[in-house]
């Protein structure tokens, strides 16, 4: 069995240059939830979203590299106070392992699969 030290995610970030991040308003932190405003524009009606996800190449701008964890590390620099979408989209999903074929990636390791799931 060979597992990664680092979470898988923690060298992709594929999805969040992949996909429109769309929201309710009271999402936002002016309204009471979580997500920096200066992060976000409207997306119609009461929706907003994630800078750098309505348009083509997508690049969420909350997506930054995160030096501590690694020289190569890239993740979410608002984890905590990331929108539902980015919550609810599960690491090893078809979601994923499609995203990341798009992107060229290799399919993930079984073994890693287990592991970081069971740890999560
Ligand atoms: S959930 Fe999947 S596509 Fe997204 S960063 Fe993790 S491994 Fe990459
Ligand atoms: S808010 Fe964070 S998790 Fe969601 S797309 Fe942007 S970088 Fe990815």
């Amino acid at each position: 069995m060979s597992v990664s030290n680092l979470h898988p995610c923690l060298t992709c970030g594929v999805c969040c240059q992949n996909y429109r991040v769309e929201f309710s308003v009271y999402e936002l932190q002016s309204m009471g939830g979580t997500v920096p405003d200066a992060m976000t524009h409207e997306a119609g009606g009461n929706r907003f979203r994630m800078n750098g996800t309505q348009f083509h190449p997508v690049r969420c701008v909350a997506l930054g590299p995160l030096p501590d964890i690694g020289p190569e590390c890239v993740g979410c620099t608002i984890y905590e106070q990331r929108p539902r979408p980015c919550r609810e989209f599960p690491f090893a999903s078809y979601g994923c392992h499609d995203t990341r074929a798009k992107f060229g990636l290799p399919p993930l390791e079984e073994d890693d699969v287990q592991h970081w799931q069971e740890a999560a």
